[in-house]
């Protein structure tokens, strides 16, 4: 058995996972790979809520210290924690059939996780996890010890962990047994390659906050075995998206940013060189922001929602989701139990005043007739809010003349208000984003 080896997830990959996560830094942003990884080791850590259910950011966690998890309790519930927005965004994989894309690969490691939270709850003892890779037969073993209680609603798994190359699924269960005189069940996904490294990405980053004192005796897998726990992992939420994903450097060389084209004020730079080195190929988007005229638009909440609110008032049903699916909003996880739900609040915001940023303009499907509204919402899916005809006639309008016989398109916004938005109509982006 090897020593797990150290992540070895390149910077394309890191991009793509923490796009996946909702952290959508600039497709061409020129940080470098110790940044980017800095980055996502602090994504893997905001999505577990690290440092609000751990008190101190130091080495003092000792995961057998804590009382052992109620068994009368099941761990899955409480394992599988979503969004309203992933609610509507399930993606299931055959993964013999077909690669899953590198953007979700955190999403599938959450099931993952989830999975051997229903493992504890079925096995109701130790086990093994093996995460094999189809194609290169490398194979991360997650040695299940035992639950643990840090709070009422956090549980810890305590686990070890390493890397096994080269074995048939067959081989295992005989591996085991030879090598660790163990007849403990073992359960099997399949995973990639890319998984297992941004498994291995999450398991040593917890491990490094496991205390250097904590010796725990006997353990199922040998000294190789490294120690390491899961708590409950889940979407970032708003404000970990929009801190994670500023500041993407100097767009020409990374460094840190000192000036802003003072035209459009959407782009930055380190310095004036790196801006007139940039000047050739930002000019296009440049004048199209700085030229076209800007409808200042007050936006709408789900007007069928509102209804239902009309209707139900304070006794909407809970299955109903928000009014505006503000992806990974909730910083507990109450919004899921009922509470929180169709709230009159403004969308979360993650933009900055200055800042520019496309908005997908999208007209009803079906709508046969000349539409009454339209759906406007950003990449990440930070807010999804409605242009109404009634509201905002002479700006619907010019949106409908850009339209034409599309039936979405692309601008440029800029947020002003709660629920006030800027929209250049006039000025196509150079190149459709297709998302
Ligand atoms: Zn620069
Ligand atoms: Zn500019």
């Amino acid at each position: 058995m090897s020593s797990p080896k150290s992540p070895a997830i390149n910077r394309e990959q890191i991009l793509w996972i923490l796009k996946g996560m909702n952290v959508e830094l600039s497709p061409d942003t020129k940080l470098g790979i110790d940044k980017l990884e800095h980055r996502l080791q602090k994504a893997l850590g905001a999505a577990q809520r690290l440092s609000t259910v751990f008190s101190k950011t130091e080495r003092d966690i000792k995961p057998t210290s804590y009382p052992f998890w109620n068994t009368q309790k099941p761990l899955a519930p409480v394992f599988r924690r979503t969004t309203w927005g992933k609610l509507f965004d399930v993606r299931n994989f055959d993964i013999m059939r077909e690669m899953p894309h590198p953007k979700d690969a955190f999403d599938r490691i959450l099931s993952h996780i989830q999975s051997l939270s229903e493992d504890w709850d079925r096995e109701g003892h130790d086990f093994f996890a093996l995460l094999k890779d189809p194609i290169s037969k490398r194979a991360l073993v997650i040695k299940v010890f035992s639950v643990h209680q840090v709070d009422a609603k956090t549980p810890l798994i305590f686990i070890g962990y390493d890397i096994v190359e080269g074995l048939e699924v067959a081989d295992y269960s005989v591996y085991f047994k030879e090598f660790l005189g163990s007849g403990d069940s073992m359960v099997l996904s399949f995973v990639t390659r890319l998984e297992q490294d941004l498994f291995l990405e999450l398991l040593s980053r917890n491990r490094r906050r496991i205390s250097p004192d904590f010796r725990p005796h006997k353990m199922g897998l040998d000294k190789r075995c490294k120690l390491s726990f899961l708590v409950p992992i889940t979407g970032l939420t708003q404000m970990d998206i929009a801190h994670l994903s500023k500041n993407s450097g100097c767009a020409v060389c990374g460094r840190n940013t000192a000036s802003t084209c003072a035209a459009c004020i959407s782009v930055q730079y380190c310095g004036k060189e790196c801006q007139r080195k940039d000047w050739t190929s930002h000019k296009h988007l440049c004048r199209s922001i700085a030229s076209g005229k800007w409808y200042t638009v007050t936006l709408d909440r789900n007007p069928v929602a509102q209804i239902m609110h009309e209707v139900f008032g304070s006794n909407i049903p809970s299955s109903m989701p928000k009014w505006n699916i503000n992806r990974f909003d909730s910083t507990t996880d109450e919004g899921l139990d009922g509470g929180d739900l169709m709230d009159a609040s403004a969308p979360p915001n993650k933009y900055d005043e200055d800042e520019h940023f496309l908005v997908k303009i999208q007209v009803p499907i079906g709508s046969a007739r000349k539409p009454r509204s339209m759906f406007i919402y950003d990449r990440q899916r930070s807010f999804e809010m409605h242009l109404l005809s009634e509201r905002e006639p002479e700006a619907f309008e010019a949106a409908l003349g850009a339209m034409g016989n599309n039936l979405k398109i692309y601008r440029w916004a800029r947020r002003v208000g709660d629920f006030q938005w800027k929209i250049c109509f006039d000025r196509a982006p150079e190149r459709d984003p297709l998302w």
